[in-house]
């Protein structure tokens, strides 16, 4: 299938690693010029090389906290004029509902809505005027369906996602075309992260841990970042115009709904 994205230009926020990669990497193979970014500069650097290696694309990479207002405002100076936006960042640490204060919650709105929203206000007007464009946000399963222990990561991403339902509708008309996708369990880091964490509080091995989880997933497995990085890739091409506003679940069926 001819996704229509040949020389387009993509900003992929927190791409280094995880599924931030796997996005970068399937619009990449699609023809499409990067912007990369990630606040460690060799992760960074070897990602991007191996992608200009393998796909020849140009790849501008910008190492900055894409968290905060002056990350954000490098990374824009480098992206320029992008036909694409993936909105991605890191994830707010576990705990309890009582763990966290003002700080932790301002931490995480900041990283997981009102980044993504200060990114998109400032791409969407090009876009506009240029009458074609794409945003990708990489939220969580969490927003279908909360995972306790991640009550900073359900909270942020609930803002950002309804931020989305009204903002996509607004600007759909004028060939933008925004929706968000909704990753579960992910083979990346963070996910081995997490498995850490419940076994240093629960014991077990990280193999025992790790096959719990897979047992709970109707798939029997962790997603990968190259299928995610495909979802992404189809919301960003010529054929996803009619899409619009939409959660799209990646989560091996561990979401138990009907729609
Ligand atoms: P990951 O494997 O830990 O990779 C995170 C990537 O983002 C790295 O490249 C990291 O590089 C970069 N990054 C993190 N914070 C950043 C910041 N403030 N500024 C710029 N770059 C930053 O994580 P992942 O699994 O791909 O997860 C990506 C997102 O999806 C997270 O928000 C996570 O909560 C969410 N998610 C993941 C899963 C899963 O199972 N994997 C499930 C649901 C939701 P540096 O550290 O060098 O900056």
């Amino acid at each position: 299938m001819d996704m229509g994205l040949t020389g387009k230009r993509a900003l992929v926020c927190a791409s280094s690693k995880g599924l931030g990669l796997g996005c970068a990497r399937a619009l990449a193979g699609e023809g499409v010029n990067l912007v990369m970014n990630a606040r460690g500069a060799e992760a960074l650097a070897q990602a991007a090389s191996a992608i200009r290696d393998e796909f020849g694309v140009e790849v501008t990479e910008v190492v900055a906290d894409i968290t905060t207002a002056e990350g954000q405002a490098r990374v824009l100076e480098a992206a320029g004029d992008v036909d694409i936006l993936v909105n991605n960042a890191g994830g707010p640490p576990p705990g309890m509902w009582h763990d966290w204060n003002r700080d932790d919650f301002i931490k995480a709105l900041d990283a997981n809505m009102l980044t993504p929203i200060a990114l998109m206000k400032a791409l969407l007007p090009g876009m506009i005027d240029r009458g074609w464009g794409r945003v990708v946000n990489i939220t969580s399963q969490s927003v279908k369906s909360p995972i306790p222990v991640l009550g900073l990561s359900n909270s942020a991403r609930a803002g950002l996602t309804g931020y989305v339902a009204g903002t996509s509708r607004q600007v759909a008309g004028k060939g933008v075309i925004i929706n968000n996708l909704l990753p579960g369990i992910h083979d990346t880091d963070r996910a081995t992260s997490l498995d850490q964490a419940v076994v240093d509080a629960q014991g077990g091995t990280f193999e025992e841990v790790r096959a719990q989880r897979c047992a709970s997933i109707p798939a029997g497995r962790y997603g990968t970042p190259e299928e995610f990085g495909a979802a992404c890739a189809f919301l960003c091409s010529k054929h996803a115009g009619f899409i619009v506003g939409q959660n799209l679940l990646l989560d091996g069926g561990a979401v138990n709904t009907t729609l």
